[in-house]
């Protein structure tokens, strides 16, 4: 098997789209309708993947700490939630239309436009005055449709943390500063979505509220960026395609002392992919004046009340996906003169750990026998249809970091020979603990 590739240069968005339908990671949701603009769905090989990009950050954010607490709430909030985060009122992009060709865009990317197609003499739009156009998301609960029932799909998952505090703080017996977590579907009404899953109006997020007493914004703000900035070059994010944007004084929201975007250099440009924020008390207070309900603690030590601050860290999933895709996808030219396509991911992430391939459909029983075992702890594949190279290749395709071979000497020797993705070496390892040697090479590799 030739080895020595060359990865080719900058990865095109169009192939990293294509890849993903033809292997059915992600596509466009409800496409035999022809489509829902901003809406996608991740087929057998994309849930794997975000399930393990979410089971990860649970990891790290939940589990080893003693310090966070999960949540898990529902995605219809009380109404009033969103008058007291400030959503009803604000949260709105600029809208403006072209009245020669009813084009609609969001004021601030205008650029992105392109020519009028109603206009070829002079190819400029002709854009209506800017509006505000709100991005929640409404729908009706119960059987009336009237304001009354008029009901919202959260636009972030953070305000029912902000609603459960109390009741999380007291029932896990935290004190501040401790932290709640959630992982949820998030709705927004975009104007143009758009760069694939990047801007979509059903969105996944990963969000962390930590609360602390207001003397110590500072450096929990930068413990918790720093977390988040390791998290992600954990991800195989190097320096070439990670970077932190801290705020300027102008963009930040008037109660933000201090906020900072984590952006990945997508094929589209650099881009958030997370946000970190000190939001100071301005979620608590708010939701404690609308609610009547006193959401302030009390400082251990010198018996003073007062409302905690937040830090906040909010990550999309689906476009940490996005950029684990656009990082991973390469095009290789091998010795032989083939081109290979390989997800580079990282094992923790790949959606399948391993593939069990026999040689001829014949020896098949054992290679299954062997994939059963496998399963019991992680995802496997199994394939006997086809040439073998090209059996290869679709796992390369798909990022599964060992491919198993059984073939007609593992009869005899009881061994297999293990491949590995990324320098295509292969060796030969013993049946007999082959779970625990990958197990083990998926550990070190994480
Ligand atoms: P943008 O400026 O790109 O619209 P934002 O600043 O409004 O993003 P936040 O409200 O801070 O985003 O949301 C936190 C995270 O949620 C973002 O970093 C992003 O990863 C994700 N996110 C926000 N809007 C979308 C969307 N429309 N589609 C996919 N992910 C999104």
């Amino acid at each position: 098997m030739s080895v020595g590739a060359a990865a080719s240069s900058a990865v095109r968005m169009d192939d990293v789209v294509s890849l993903c339908a033809r292997r059915g990671l992600i596509w466009q949701s409800s496409e035999i309708y022809g489509g829902i603009n901003g809406f996608w769905d991740y087929g057998p090989l994309g849930v794997e993947l975000k399930n393990n990009l979410k089971a990860l950050w649970w990891q790290k954010v939940v589990r080893e700490r003693d310090d966070v607490e999960g949540l898990d709430s529902s995605i219809i909030a009380h109404p009033r939630t969103w008058e007291a985060s400030g959503h009803v009122e604000h949260f709105s992009d600029p809208l403006v239309d072209c009245k020669a060709c009813k084009k609609r865009m969001r004021a601030d990317q205008l650029d992105d436009a392109g020519a009028c197609p109603a206009r070829q003499g002079t190819s400029e739009h002709d854009w209506t005055p800017a509006r505000n156009f709100n991005l929640m998301l409404k729908t009706f609960v119960g059987a009336q449709e009237d304001a009354a029932a008029t009901a919202y799909l959260r636009a972030e998952t953070c305000q029912s943390i902000f609603l459960d505090a109390k009741r999380v703080r007291e029932s896990a017996r935290q004190k501040i500063p401790f932290g709640i977590a959630q992982i949820g579907k998030a709705f927004r009404n975009e104007i143009n979505p758009r760069n694939f899953t990047f801007r979509s109006r059903e969105f996944e997020q990963a969000e962390l509220e930590f609360f602390i007493h207001p003397n110590e914004r500072e450096k929990w703000f930068e413990h918790w960026l720093d977390q988040r900035v390791a998290f992600h070059r954990a991800l195989g994010f190097g320096d070439d395609a990670l970077r932190v944007r801290p705020h300027r004084p102008d963009e930040l929201a008037h109660y933000a002392k201090a906020a900072a975007d984590i952006e990945f250099l997508f094929p589209f440009g650099w881009q958030e992919i997370e946000g970190v924020h000190d939001r100071g008390d301005w979620d608590l207070r708010r939701h404690g004046e609308f609610s009547g309900k006193d959401l302030s603690v009390t400082d251990e030590q010198t018996k003073e009340r007062f409302t905690p601050m937040v830090i906040e860290t909010s990550v999309g999933v689906d476009r940490t996906c996005l950029a684990l895709l656009c990082n991973a996808y390469a095009e290789e030219k091998l010795d032989d003169g083939e081109t290979r396509t390989v997800l580079r991911l990282p094992s923790a992430i790949a959606p399948v750990k391993a593939a069990v391939l026999p040689l001829a459909k014949k020896i098949g029983e054992p290679a299954q026998r062997i994939a059963a075992d496998l399963r019991r702890s992680f995802n496997v594949f199994y394939d006997e249809a086809g040439n073998i190279g090209r059996r290869y290749r679709r796992q390369d395709e798909v990022g599964t970091p060992y491919c198993i071979t059984y073939d007609f000497e593992s009869e005899t020797d009881g061994k297999v020979t293990v491949r590995e993705r990324d320098s295509m070496t292969q060796e030969r390892i013993p049946v007999e603990g082959l779970r625990a040697h990958l197990l083990d090479r998926l550990e070190k590799a994480r």
